[in-house]
């Protein structure tokens, strides 16, 4: 990974857009934090696009989709994105209802099974308002083993599901998408190309996202997980977390 200091002039004129992981890139530990949402309603100013893209939950994007100073959101890890137009939200889901249905009793079947053979693991806080994807907290409010973490990624997968560790959840779901191919579908209905996409994250459920696009950054945590981490980003910053995202944009805002 280069340092962030390393970006061409041309590189950053070259950014139309700029998706960013919440957790652990937009969202500090401690929360939300101004600065870091100040950055976010400038860049905008500047006349380059937003997408918040997580695996956060249906009901929290559905407030990010109304109130922030975004042009859509990707949740639940790609099963659907939410934007508003003409003050309404709209929302697309990967697959079409009766099939995000089914497999949502594949999944309450298959945590059913995770219970028993992991009778410590607990849902996350905001699983209540997840629609099609199963979050275990990792490092939220409670704390699992990365041995653990990887015994039941094995038992998940084996049962057909695909997973993604971010740096507090472990999220488990049914369904053939990804946030990389459902952030092209966001591009596509914003009428960007993926070769002007900056993506900016922090943990290895973003190494698909580092990837699937050219100019891509990581928060300094990146550099912490080791064998969990598939792909690294192209540059890193200095800062950690939110500090970091601060640091990415007032990068960009520089060379223009
Ligand atoms: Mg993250």
């Amino acid at each position: 990974m280069l340092p962030l200091s390393e970006m061409s002039t041309k590189e950053s004129h070259n950014i139309k857009a700029i998706l960013f992981d919440l957790d652990g890139t937009f969202v500090s530990k401690e929360g939300l934090k101004s600065n870091a949402y100040g950055k976010l309603e400038l860049v905008r100013q500047k006349g380059l696009k937003t997408v918040a893209v997580t695996g956060r939950s249906a009901g929290w994007c559905d407030l990010i989709a109304r109130w922030w100073p975004v042009d859509a959101v990707v949740g639940e890890n790609g099963a659907f994105f939410f934007f508003k137009s003409k003050n309404k939200i709209v929302r697309r889901t990967f697959y079409d209802l009766k099939e995000q249905n089914k497999n949502r009793k594949k999944l309450s079947s298959l945590f059913e099974k995770l219970k028993s053979h992991f009778p410590n693991i607990r849902s996350a806080s905001d699983q209540f308002s997840r629609q099609w994807d199963l979050a275990i907290d990792i490092s939220e409010e409670t704390s699992v083993s990365k041995e653990e973490i990887l015994k039941i990624i094995n038992f998940a997968e084996d049962k057909g599901a695909c997973t993604a560790i971010s740096n507090i959840h472990l999220n488990i779901w049914f369904g053939d998408y990804t946030k990389e191919q459902m952030s092209l579908k966001v591009l596509e209905e914003l009428g960007l190309h993926k070769k002007n996409i900056l993506y900016v994250g922090d943990s290895p459920n973003d190494s698909p996202m580092f990837n699937c696009f050219d100019t891509t950054v990581g928060v300094s945590s990146v550099k912490n997980y080791g064998e969990l981490m598939s792909i690294y980003p192209k540059y890193i910053t200095k800062g950690n977390d939110s500090e970091g995202f601060v640091e990415l944009i007032n990068f960009l805002i520089s060379t223009r």
